[in-house]
């Protein structure tokens, strides 16, 4: 399968149709709303500059928070465009140019944004209002979808983060215009299909975070796919548990999968299953090493507090004695035995997939082990992919940022890709060879 990319003879002088992911933070500034993080506007440039070289007329559609279908005042789109406005004025090459208007609209369908359409001239962009605003966004309403695709030639899609969701924006559309990949798009998709099918050996995938739910099935495909998955974070207690060692008050996700999956295991029962699928296969550290291919940490750092703790103590998993003293503790951080056995992995791996913080690392307490696992992958010669939003952040603050080779801004749309789902917002760009 290949991905249909946007190319100047296909989108010449057309009307576009350009879903974007600039779901961003917001903060008030002197009584306006300004943009925190702009990282995923600045994705989109590169393809938004493409359409205007060719005389594009450019119809943007995004959602932004979570307006559950009607109109909250809070989250409309216009400071998006301010925002988006600035950096392509930046990007000017001379000051006397002027850079193409940029307009919002109040609505996402209607008279008021056919009347803006009929008016928006080459180069303008025009952003309709949030698509969750409308709820039939999310029930992929085929007639919203039938009367967005009309108001355009062609649909680009410039949003992998959310091309998980079959929703109109991300798929609806598709059905009733020709549809093709922005280069950001296809930028992710090519270094995400590359872990699948390619990646240099030995391939090491590091999953931690706190809900398994999010990435349980993903860590199943990984297993198939890379010669060792380290585990940290909350999602590690459901493998501490599963090995029969107990966690005490520490996060642990136990609902039943019932509802979402027809599945009565808990996720402890799922994450012992995974151990026991997986103990055959080994990979060798330094030659000579045989390492089961899920690992989970061996040590962790614990305490009774997660915020501000009192004290803390670094517990052995593998000596049971000395934790009957404390019914309270939580595990919050994978201890510095893990940390060793981790980064000297990494450090000997060809290619390294990495997403969620092996700890509460927004703690100083617990932030050794994220900082630890930060460090290795920046250092490692290894091909580096990290994503996750919270391992973003993590990543922030330690300084670290520039120092990995792909960064993957879509978190739960990569999480599905690598646990090889199908993408709604995904297929209908792809053609057989
Ligand atoms: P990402 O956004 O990178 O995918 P997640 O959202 O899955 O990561 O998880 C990040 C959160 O997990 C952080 O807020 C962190 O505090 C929390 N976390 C990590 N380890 C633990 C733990 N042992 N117990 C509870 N929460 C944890
Ligand atoms: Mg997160």
């Amino acid at each position: 399968m290949t991905l249909r990319i946007i190319k100047p003879e296909v989108i010449k002088d057309k009307t576009i149709l350009l879903r974007v992911d600039f779901n961003v933070p917001l903060t008030n500034k002197d009584g306006r709303k300004v943009v925190v993080d702009n990282t995923r506007i600045k994705k989109a440039l590169p393809t938004i500059k493409l359409l205007q070289q060719h005389n594009c007329k450019i119809i943007m559609l995004s959602h932004l928070g979570r307006p559950g279908g009607k109109i909250d005042e809070e989250l409309r789109l216009e400071p998006l465009a301010t925002e988006l406005s600035s950096l392509l004025e930046e990007g000017l090459e001379s000051e006397t140019e002027a850079i193409p208007q940029i307009k919002t609209s109040q609505h996402l369908v209607g008279s008021e944004v056919e009347a803006l359409i009929s008016n928006l001239k080459a180069k303008e962009i025009l952003i309709l209002e949030n698509t969750r605003f409308d709820p039939r966004e999310k029930e992929n309403d085929l007639k919203l979808a039938e009367k967005l695709a009309s108001y355009a030639d062609l649909y680009v899609n410039e949003g992998f983060s959310v091309s998980h969701r079959a929703h109109v924006s991300t798929a609806g559309i598709t059905n009733f215009l020709p549809a093709y990949a922005g280069l950001a798009f296809s930028e992710e998709y090519q270094m995400l299909t590359q872990l699948t099918k390619d990646p240099k050996k030995p391939f090491v995938a590091v999953i931690g975070g706190a809900k398994i739910s999010d990435k349980i099935e993903a860590i199943r495909n990984l297993t198939k796919i890379a010669d060792v998955v380290l585990v940290g974070g909350g999602i590690a207690n459901n493998f501490i548990k599963a090995e029969g060692i107990e966690v005490y008050q520490s996060y642990l996700e136990e609902e039943k999968l019932a509802e979402k999956k027809n599945d009565d295991q808990s996720f402890v029962e799922l994450a012992f299953d995974l151990l026991e699928e997986n103990k055959v296969d080994k990979m060798l550290l330094n030659d000579y090493i045989p390492l089961p291919k899920i690992i989970y940490p061996s040590d962790v750092v614990a305490a009774e507090e997660m915020k501000k703790p009192s004290w803390t103590e670094v517990v052995s998993l593998t000596d049971n004695k000395q934790q009957d003293l404390y019914p309270d503790l939580m595990f919050l951080d994978i201890g510095p035995k893990t940390q060793r056995l981790y980064r000297d992995i990494i450090l000997q791996a060809g290619t390294v997939f990495w997403n969620g913080p092996m700890g509460v690392f927004e703690e100083e307490a617990f932030s050794d082990g994220t900082k630890a696992i930060a460090s290795a992958v920046a250092k490692t010669g290894a091909e580096t992919t990290i994503g996750g939003g919270d391992t973003l952040r993590a990543i922030k603050n330690f300084g670290l940022e520039g120092r990995f080779d792909h960064v993957s801004a879509a978190g739960g749309a990569a999480l599905d890709l690598l646990a090889g789902h199908r993408l709604p917002g995904l297929e209908p760009l792809l053609e057989s060879a």
